[in-house]
């Protein structure tokens, strides 16, 4: 897709919308694989110069997500890959999986989560 101010717009929209229902705090976005590679080596570290190759990333430690926007090809993967990226910094301890996809699922019809409580 074609990254412009609209396109921008909404996704940082969305990605309000959903770090609400998620209880997340709402995390930096990176759109561009250049805002990834300007963005500080700490943050990206580990998924720095091969984010172009995925929809999209969580930088979990520095509450970062990159949206591959020019990579993802419509509307509807757009919605998922940000879902995604988001279930990530809700649920760190989650793999990819059934039960990772079945959360993906369910916060793309809006359903909510409570905060996530680190275990002492
Ligand atoms: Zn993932």
């Amino acid at each position: 897709m074609k990254l412009d101010d609209d396109v921008r717009l909404s996704i940082l929209e969305k990605i309000g919308v959903y770090s609400d229902r998620f209880s997340i705090s709402e995390p930096q976005a990176f759109l561009t694989s250049k805002e990834v590679l300007m963005a500080p080596k700490i943050v990206t570290e580990g998924r720095r110069t091969t984010a172009y190759k995925y929809y999209g990333v969580a930088y979990l430690e520095h509450n970062s997500i990159f949206i591959n926007v020019k990579k993802i090809p419509d509307e509807k993967t757009l919605e998922n890959t940000i879902v995604h990226e988001l279930i990530h910094h809700r649920f760190p301890y989650l793999s990819h999986g059934k039960r990772f996809n079945k959360l993906v699922r369910l916060g793309l019809k809006g359903r909510t989560f409570p905060p996530y409580k680190k275990r002492k």
